[in-house]
């Protein structure tokens, strides 16, 4: 079996180790025998749904999200439908903010999103949330450890779970206690360095729902 990975905008949104994500997703999956192969979606080009069974969208400077956020509007339906037909996506920091409404950058310019999942992010003045961070996953019973920084302070909308409870650190807002968001198969996550190899059952479930996703696309074709 091959998985298809599509690394959303991967030549522009790849700061902190996030592409490390990747290489654990490909550990993870030749760990079960799959080879995997990935592929840069980025400007003017076009998101193709059906072609992928796994998107990595990275974390970003705020220069890079302003690039992308203008790009993304023309993928925007098509990232959506993936996720409405439950596409299997991991969502990291900048990429993560780009899925909600808005994003107001640390100059306080707001940044569109593509409102594919009910969120919204703001600035804070003169501070980022840099650290440590752990936190807790009520859906898997599992505690995520990793490292935080970000300037933006995110607030999910009321039908959107968090990916877990922050015991340490700040996570979404440093206000609510949530960290990240689940919806379908998305998981978004403020958590670089990268989360997934200091996080394997994470990087172990997102793998199993893509070969479940796989698996169903080639026994409906
Ligand atoms: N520029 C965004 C922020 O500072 C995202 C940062 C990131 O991806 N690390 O909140």
């Amino acid at each position: 079996m091959k998985l298809r990975i599509c690394h959303l905008y991967g030549n522009l949104l790849n700061t902190y180790g996030d592409n490390g994500n990747l290489l654990m997703l490909q550990y993870c999956a030749r760990q079960k025998g799959i080879t995997v192969e990935t592929e840069i979606v980025s400007l003017d080009q076009p998101f193709e749904a059906d072609q992928y069974d796994l998107v990595f969208f990275g974390g970003g400077q705020d220069y890079e999200q302003f690039i992308v956020s203008k790009d993304i509007q023309q993928k925007a339906d098509d990232i959506k439908e993936y996720i409405e037909k439950d596409g299997v996506l991991l969502a990291i920091c900048g990429g993560y903010q780009l899925l909600g409404h808005h994003y107001v950058d640390a100059s306080g310019k707001e940044i569109k999103g593509i409102s594919a999942i009910d969120y919204y992010t703001l600035n804070q003045e003169n501070n980022r949330f840099i650290g440590d961070i752990t936190i807790y996953d009520e859906e898997s019973g599992d505690t995520y450890h990793g490292f935080e920084n970000h300037n933006g302070r995110t607030f999910l909308g009321d039908h959107v779970r968090a990916l877990g409870i922050v015991q340490e650190g700040k996570g979404n807002n440093g206000e609510d206690k949530t960290e990240g968001a689940r919806y379908k198969n998305v998981f978004c996550s403020y958590f670089h360095g990268p989360l997934l190899v200091r996080n394997i059952h994470l990087a172990e479930r997102i793998v199993d729902l893509a070969v479940k996703n796989h698996q169903k696309k080639n026994l409906l074709a």
